[in-house]
């Protein structure tokens, strides 16, 4: 059939496959509903879901104070341009957010996805500079090992090296550093030592690259708190945020802290800088906000970012989304987080956290496999190795991290795996995120489905 000029319409009665895959060499399973940590498929096929999807359905499936207040926010108005008008949901859910983070984080910006938060991160520093007459002031730099997104900008300061190679002559220019990883320092230090001078090793690169570029031309620093996709849940030295704070100071540098994975109680506090003593001018967060139930994400900025704004810039942030500050989106997050609040899901993120340590510890004694566990909160993570003992990887095209969890999901459980190079080795580790509410007999169930995992695998 013509529409017109021999353009063709599909034949109805031939079924073709309309979606765009993530993989097109991959077969699906499709998820019909979910409920609690558990996600149920079309062939009635169950899955204790220990990675929150992608660490994002963290309160798990089915609440409906959730769904209820999206739907009563579909019905009142769906869509508000923000350009033009605020909502009342929006104002409450900024209020929420902006007591919940530690001063002066105070203004609550909403986007829909982490990748849109870190572009706006990026491009608010770059703004702030211009505004104040530091028009030079361009360069970011990021982290190898570290990730902040799929966009163009966030995935020039990320650090994962797969993703970023095919874009590489068009990435937006930027400099890294090595995330800290003291157990395999990237830098060949060691950590006791590093541990006892006055500037740590990668804080004294961060510094000299820094000063080797030019101060002049730096606009932002940013990195994840405790890195999650791109090394499993590895936490910094205990000084590393402060001291690199203080050199953002120094240097006339904005420091953005990308909490999109760690945000809203996923190690163990609202937010991860909260144990670390560090406060940035910027902080994003996304994934946990909603509890995954709409796209939600955002960045919390502080008050002298503002007043600049204000002062030099006529007020005006030049830019926004079409979706930013969705009033459904924002209230399925100020629902979830009332949820958080009213269940103390932290208190509960907290407990189950340190056991499920204490269960890979156990764990590790009878598989080789394991090695360093690390994490904090319901951030949880461990080296995937050939054998501990020898200290040796399975080789990188091997994909032990997926093989792994493909097998767990055949037994019923899904984890997030994930590899990163350190230093031309690469290292595969496995990820654990349930949602935030997971009970002690859910946890078992993880621990257990790992085990049975693991043995076949090895
Ligand atoms: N930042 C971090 C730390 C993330 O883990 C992610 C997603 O995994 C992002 C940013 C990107 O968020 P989104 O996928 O919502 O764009």
């Amino acid at each position: 059939m013509e529409i017109l000029d021999g353009t063709k319409r599909k034949d109805p009665l031939q079924k073709h496959d309309p979606i765009f895959h993530r993989d097109f060499s991959k077969k699906y399973p499709v998820i019909d509903y979910g409920k609690g940590v558990y996600l149920f498929d079309t062939d009635s096929k169950k899955y204790l879901d220990a990675s929150s999807g992608a660490v994002a359905a963290n309160l798990g499936h089915g609440i409906e104070a959730i769904a209820d207040a999206m739907a009563e926010q579909a019905k009142k108005a769906a869509f508000v341009h923000t350009l033009r008008f605020e909502t009342q949901v929006q104002y409450e859910l900024a209020r929420e957010i902006s007591d919940m983070a530690p001063d002066p984080l105070r203004y609550v910006y909403f986007t829909s996805g982490g990748s849109e938060a870190n572009e706006s991160a990026l491009k608010l520093a770059r703004q702030y500079h211009r505004d104040r007459g530091n028009k030079e002031k361009y360069l970011n730099i990021g982290r190898w090992q570290s990730y902040h997104g799929n966009t163009m900008g966030s995935l020039s300061v990320g650090g994962d090296v797969k993703r970023r190679q095919p874009y590489t002559p068009s990435l937006i220019k930027t400099d890294h550093v090595y995330s800290p990883y003291c157990h395999r320092c990237p830098y060949h230090q060691n950590e006791e030592h590093c541990g006892r001078s006055e500037q740590l090793h990668c804080v004294g690169e961060l510094e000299r690259l820094i000063i080797e570029t030019g101060p002049e031309f730096i606009s932002s620093f940013i990195c994840e708190p405790i890195v999650g996709s791109q090394q499993g849940a590895v936490v910094p030295p205990e000084d590393y945020l402060k001291q690199v704070r203080a050199l953002c100071d120094r240097y006339d540098i904005l420091m953005i802290v990308d909490e999109v994975m760690t945000g809203f109680g996923r190690t163990g506090t609202h937010f991860a800088i909260e144990q670390f003593g560090a406060i940035p001018d910027i902080l994003t967060f996304g994934k946990g906000v909603s509890g995954g139930y709409a796209p939600l994400a955002g960045m919390i900025v502080s008050e002298h970012v503002v007043e600049s704004l204000k002062r030099n810039g006529q007020g005006k942030f030049i830019h926004g989304f079409t979706f930013s500050g969705h009033p459904v989106s924002v209230a399925a997050g100020l629902a979830a987080v009332r949820y958080y609040k009213d269940q103390r899901v932290l208190d509960n993120c907290r407990k189950q956290g340190e056991y499920l340590v204490q269960a890979l510890q156990v764990l590790q004694a009878r598989h080789r496999s394991i090695g360093q566990i690390r994490g904090r909160g319901l951030l949880v993570g461990f080296e995937l190795m050939k054998d501990r003992d020898q200290d040796v990887f399975y080789p990188p095209e091997y994909g032990a991290s997926e093989l792994l969890n493909q097998q767990a999901m055949k037994l019923g459980a899904i984890f997030y795996p994930g590899a990163g190079t350190i230093d031309g080795k690469q290292g595969d580790h496995l990820l654990i995120g349930p949602p935030l509410t997971i009970t002690s007999d859910e946890m078992n169930e993880v621990i257990h489905i790992l085990d049975l995992a693991l043995t076949e695998f090895e």
